[in-house]
């Protein structure tokens, strides 16, 4: 997929940003602005799409409960997960929490490893809706869970930056197995979801 080994992509990168920079009337020279091509270039490919370069395998460490059907079938539940992307439309963050639920059949998950996971999908070009349903697949085929129900809840800041005065938040929600079918069951995960959740504390309000 990739035509580029990291090294060169910085490299173009950098140039591309150079040429921006002329485009735009700036002096690419001056001293402010000397170093930013080259900086910006990293961040590109190392930080902010470090995703396109990553394996979500890489981070799984599964716990199977002795190999057997777990006897209790309760919910468990992973919140406020950082989340942090690039909007595929105009090339700027948004970011957030996700929030996972999951009924465990065979195997469990390390706590940690979900913020692991949806890092690398989310250090790649992406639209809040993708990421989610992306991040759902992908560990309802790791963990085959009686069910999954995966929330994010995000600020863009295309919106933000553009003149929309009040932050906009985006929920985006992706069920699978009971969720998908058992509306209560879902309903009563929600609100134990979201009961605490960054809307109330204000998390994200201190943009
Ligand atoms: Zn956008």
């Amino acid at each position: 997929m990739r035509e580029y080994s990291k090294k060169e992509m910085e490299e173009k990168v950098a140039n591309m940003v150079r040429e921006f920079l002329e485009i735009i009337g700036e002096k690419p020279d001056r001293e402010g602005l000397r170093e930013t091509p080259a900086r910006v270039a990293r961040m590109w490919v190392n930080e902010l799409i470090s995703g396109y370069f990553d394996d979500p395998n890489r981070y799984v460490k599964k716990f199977p409960v002795n190999g057997k059907e777990l006897k209790h079938k309760d919910i468990v539940i992973v919140r406020d997960i950082p989340v942090r992307s690039i909007c595929e439309h105009h090339l700027l963050p948004f970011y957030g929490y996700a929030h996972i639920a999951y009924i465990p059949s065979v195997e469990v998950l390390g706590f940690s490893k979900f913020a692991r996971i949806i890092e690398v999908f989310a250090k790649r070009l992406q639209i809040q809706e993708r990421l989610t349903e992306e991040v759902a697949d992908y560990l309802n085929s790791l963990l085959k869970p009686s069910g999954l129900l995966m929330v994010i809840e995000a600020i863009h800041t295309c919106a933000l930056v553009r003149g929309v005065e009040e932050p906009m938040h985006m929920v985006t929600m992706a069920s699978r197995g009971i969720f998908e079918t058992d509306e209560a069951l879902r309903r009563e995960t929600l609100t134990v979801i979201m009961g605490q959740g960054m809307m109330e504390s204000g998390t994200l309000r201190g943009v």
